[in-house]
């Protein structure tokens, strides 16, 4: 960053820090990664400056030959990276998130006001599965569609497949997604297929947590199964900030006509360009190895703390996540998340399956893809089991002693710089 720090310095010194608080700290957000050096320089190179609506060989710009290659040998890569024969599978790979792409989906299939149906924001979903309070239509994925969640079993935290088969029969959608951005179990895409073949559903497979597990064999695949496959590029697939969309042949033109011209203008080249290298890179044998290791290591976690007696949502996890109940043992997910921050543990508080409301999240999600990709192992996963707890039982004593349940009063304590706690923590 030197140039940069002749030019603009204060910007430069904020990049420096972050990049600082990124390797001084443990980072257990389950949607977040650490890309390649060679996804940085795409990123930064020229690909930026190119405009190109449309697709390859139909632009509306001229100049795009290289750009168009660079495209096209995305979407193969994307199509070989998850086994899909080009004959009948489609990508579009130039929706700007993964939030855009749900929602050039839903332009594509259906019309305003059709019905979907999506995990719930407090199971475990994502926003863009058409999530609303019972004062606010807060995702416009609620607005333009009606939408009815669905939601896990409140003793296991499991997705109720019956429960989600009864409401489907009642509620007729015309498109369900399966995915989420918060459920530590394998998902049983087959069964979401059964319901959407019973009720005359699009089945929407919403991967963008698990595409990097799917790719290397350790999610089972959702694609026998769906109609669409949605995924950001950025969280176990480890490439740049990005979104792709997969489709059955029959499927694509509706796509890309949703993702442009009826939702975006100009593709981001650069992240297409940054998107085909990482793709290259999830097809090869170390990225094979890298998955594996992604679900030993949260399986080491979170075996650590059931043992330790800490309560797990669902009792464990097969994927890249976890749940840790705080509830349970008199905390909140933001207490403990504010704790964790102080020692440079980087988690995020989020609501687990008895909760009622999002305000205040009884539990933390805990992920292992970032810290695995720089090769901390199982033992090193419990060593950052065994810093959690210790972050959970000086939370506890903080508590105790602002004795009041507030996370102002307990953030006052927390932030004293003589409490005896945060000592601990500083160590
Ligand atoms: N879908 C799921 C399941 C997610 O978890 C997320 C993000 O966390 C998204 C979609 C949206 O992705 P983005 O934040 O890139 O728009």
């Amino acid at each position: 960053l030197f140039a940069l720090h002749e030019v603009d310095p204060e910007l430069s010194t904020l990049i420096s820090k972050e990049w600082d608080r990124q390797t001084r700290s443990v980072n257990l957000i389950a949607s977040e990664n650490f890309a390649s050096p060679e996804v940085f320089e795409i990123l930064g190179s020229v690909l930026n400056n190119k405009y190109s609506e449309g697709l390859p060989g139909a632009r509306y710009y001229g100049g795009n030959m290289f750009i168009d290659d660079v495209e096209r040998l995305c979407k193969q890569r994307a199509l070989a990276a998850f086994d899909l024969d080009p004959l009948r599978w489609a990508v579009n790979v130039q929706p700007y998130s993964g939030s855009p792409a749900n929602f050039a989906v839903y332009t594509a299939l259906l019309e305003p006001h059709d019905r979907i149906m999506g995990m719930s924001l407090l199971a475990g979903g994502h926003l863009t599965h058409g999530h609303y309070t019972s004062t606010r239509k807060v995702s416009a994925t609620s607005v333009y569609f009606e939408s009815l969640p669905y939601g896990v079993d409140k003793k296991t935290g499991l997705i109720d497949y019956e429960a989600l088969r009864e409401t489907a029969r009642t509620f007729r959608p015309r498109l369900i997604i399966a995915g989420a951005s918060a459920y530590p179990r394998h998902i049983d895409f087959e069964a979401f297929r059964e319901v959407c073949n019973e009720v005359g559903a699009y089945l929407l497979v919403d991967m963008a947590h698990i595409s990097g597990l799917v790719a290397t064999g350790q999610h089972p695949s959702p694609f026998p199964y769906a109609d669409v496959v949605t995924t950001t590029t950025h969280k176990t697939l480890r490439g740049p900030r990005g979104g792709m969309i997969f489709c059955r042949k029959e499927f694509e033109q509706k796509i890309d006509n949703a993702v442009f011209p009826a939702l975006q203008g100009g593709p981001h080249n650069a992240t297409i360009g940054a998107l085909a290298c990482q793709l290259r890179e999830v097809a090869s044998p170390e990225f094979r190895s890298y998955g594996q290791q992604v679900v030993a290591n949260c399986g080491a976690l979170a075996n650590f703390l059931a043992q330790e007696g800490c309560k797990l949502v669902t009792g464990g996890t097969d994927n890249h996540l976890l749940l840790w109940d705080l509830k349970s043992e008199g905390l909140s997910g933001a207490k403990m998340e504010k704790v964790c921050e102080e020692a440079s543990i980087i988690v995020n508080r989020n609501t687990i399956a008895t909760d009622t409301s999002p305000v205040s999240p009884g539990g933390v999600r805990l992920g292992s893809c970032a810290m695995t990709t720089r090769k901390v192992d199982e033992k090193g996963f419990e060593r950052i089991g065994a810093f959690l707890l210790r972050a959970r039982d000086i939370a506890l004593d903080i508590q105790k002693r602002s004795g009041n349940k507030k996370l102002v009063t307990f953030l006052d304590f927390l932030h004293d710089s003589s409490s005896p706690e945060r000592a601990l923590l500083l160590e």
